[in-house]
């Protein structure tokens, strides 16, 4: 089941378009499962969940941090992480920053984009963006890739096609700033009820859990 919708999705996305699967709950063998049908990103949303799963399955995969970052989980994620998805403050990514200094290495990151401005949600605000940009890219063990968005949940997918537009819009005009040490060329938004929309918008990755790995049971 997980082997062929793996593999069904990943004939079905067009070329240039990265697949993250999305894989919060899901337990170590069902990942492998995932892994071995051809998907190459894993995205967890939680630390703690994710070092169980990088205990058991290490490089086999790249993993990418796409959930709320809690500030006293920033030293093991820079343990784990290929990319963190949901910088949204300075604070945040000077913690990062420090984190790496300390281990060697440089983080790349997507800023998170509160594309809805629903005030309960994290991200940065659109018109917020841009100054975020500017100071993070003062950071020398943290490297800016591009934008994530989750956006406002609809029943009808199609509702999130503005977000998803202004999002892109965004990514395109920062593209343009030409800021050092920041590259805009990757775009994340899109999940299983969505994708194809975030696509026609511009998405070059999406994250897609329940159309991989079927329904969750909600433990948290
Ligand atoms: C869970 C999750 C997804 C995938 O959601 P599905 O609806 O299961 O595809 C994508 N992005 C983030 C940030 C998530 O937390």
């Amino acid at each position: 089941m997980i082997e062929e919708n793996v593999r069904r999705i990943l004939a079905e996305l067009p070329s240039g378009v990265t697949l993250v699967a999305a894989a919060k709950t899901r337990t170590p063998d069902e990942i492998l499962r995932a892994i071995a049908a051809g998907i190459t990103i894993i995205g967890e949303n939680y630390v703690q969940e994710a070092r169980e799963a990088f205990a058991a399955i290490g490089s086999k995969a790249k993993w990418h941090f796409i959930g709320h970052l809690q500030k006293n989980k920033v030293k093991h994620a820079v343990e784990i992480f290929d990319v963190i998805e949901t910088v949204d403050s300075m604070e945040l990514a000077e913690r990062i920053e420090r984190a790496c200094v300390a281990r060697g290495r440089t983080m790349r990151v997507l800023i998170e984009v509160n594309s809805g401005r629903e005030p309960q949600k994290a991200g940065v605000l659109p018109e917020e963006a841009e100054d975020l940009l500017r100071e993070v890219s003062t950071l020398e063990h943290v490297s800016v890739q591009g934008l994530m968005t989750m956006g406002p949940r609809f029943g009808d997918p199609e509702q999130a096609r503005p977000y998803f537009k202004e999002t892109r819009d965004l990514f395109v005009r920062l593209g343009q700033e030409k800021l050092p040490n920041v590259e805009m060329k990757i775009l994340s938004m899109g999940m299983s009820n969505t994708y194809n929309i975030a696509i026609e918008e511009g998405a070059n990755m999406v994250r897609i859990g329940t159309k991989l790995f079927g329904a969750r049971e909600y433990k948290k």
